[in-house]
């Protein structure tokens, strides 16, 4: 799907809602829509918004930005911020002569939502479009698919040629910085997220930074990594130890691998995310380590590594064809350390399709 069409299954969207423009500010969905990939500053410098009516579409930026605006964006018509992106939304909707216009409530700067009340004509109306862009991003088409799967193949290969050369000693920094070489080395535009190397008892913090402790035999290495490439992300987990696993962590890790099992086999197009999550908690819980599955099973992954849908307890939604979602269940125990293998999957008709080819037990020598 082209950026031309995704901008008319949006234009679709808004006129079932009756509105006859809408303001994106959200990086991601700015992306998605035009294919502009200037960088912004979070939390309050951005690199451009889109002012998208019935009929023309805009990408408002900076002078600085414009070239790579018009050469990345071609849909859109370049229109000069000047000062304020408010302001020039503003203009842009008023020549539009748009009266119901969309806005992202969940990603506009209250600033930039108290220009467009104050300086939007009477009678124009706006109205928060909710998940509206982030829905329409959830199902990807076969191109989006492929781009994901090479994101996750060379993550694959990436985590592949570091993990099997860990060795006591080695700091949880510098076997990170290993695997974001690898990454770069094999064309990945750089890590998706920050790379996660957690060994022994700062395995039991699910999202963790890189230290200095050095890893040692026996202990759970909690590895979470993924390439970004042209725009999509991956997104693995998988947990090793060096030399032989004691009796705890070798149930931990049976247990956890038997959920996701459970999930990978179980999930279809139809489930809600919380009947997803339940096959592999229901897992967990009956064998008795409930309470230390903290997160949800899932999330869906594609220009953002957390987007829609989501496989928790709360997700309420159906699962369709074409979600790409991972699968990564958990057990964490403070003091001890922590088991997380993640799969990366495609939603198809009768099941998933796993892209991610890393064999879950990892032989390491110690
Ligand atoms: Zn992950
Ligand atoms: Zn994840």
């Amino acid at each position: 799907m082209s950026t031309t069409e995704r901008i008319a299954a949006l234009r679709e969207r808004l006129r079932e809602r009756g509105l006859d423009a809408a303001v994106i500010t959200h990086p991601s969905n700015r992306f998605w829509l035009s294919g502009y990939t200037g960088e912004d500053i979070p939390p309050n410098e951005s690199s451009g918004h889109l002012v998208i009516g019935l009929e023309a579409a805009y990408l408002v930026t900076s002078r600085l930005n414009a070239e790579q605006a018009r050469h990345e964006a071609t849909g859109f018509t370049i229109y000069d911020r000047e000062r304020d992106f408010a302001k020039a939304d503003t203009a842009i909707i008023r020549e539009l002569g748009a009266r119901r216009v969309g806005f992202e409530d969940q990603a506009i700067l209250y600033r930039d939502y108290r220009t467009l009340q104050d300086e939007l004509d009477e009678g124009v109306e706006l109205v928060a479009l909710e998940t509206l862009v982030d829905d329409l991003r959830a199902v990807k088409t076969p191109e989006e698919i492929e781009l994901i799967a090479r994101a996750q193949a060379l993550t694959d290969q990436a985590f592949m040629q570091v993990a099997p050369t860990i060795r006591p000693g080695q700091t949880e920094r510098e076997i990170a910085w290993r695997l974001e070489q690898a990454l770069r080395d094999l064309g990945a535009d750089g890590p998706a997220f920050p790379i996660a190397v957690a060994s022994g008892p700062n395995g039991a913090l699910p999202h963790y930074r890189p230290t200095d402790r050095q890893v040692r035999p026996g202990e759970p290495i909690v590895i979470d990594m993924g390439a970004m490439l042209a725009g999509y992300c991956a997104d693995l987990t998988r947990t090793v130890w060096l030399g032989e696993a004691g009796e705890q962590l070798e149930h931990v890790f049976e247990v956890v691998l038997a959920a996701l099992e459970a999930a990978e086999v179980g999930i279809r197009a139809g489930m809600t995310g919380k009947e997803a999550d339940a096959l592999a908690r229901d897992v967990i819980a009956a064998a008795g380590y409930g309470e230390a599955f903290t997160h949800s099973l899932g999330h869906g992954v594609g220009v953002r590594v957390h987007e829609a849908p989501y496989l928790s307890p709360r997700g309420d939604r159906p699962l369709e064809a074409g979600h790409v979602v991972t699968i990564e269940p958990g057990i964490y125990i403070p003091g001890w350390g922590g088991v997380r293998i993640e799969d990366l999957a495609v939603v198809e008709p009768d099941g998933l399709r796993i892209l991610t080819t890393v064999p879950k037990r990892i032989t390491i020598l110690p």
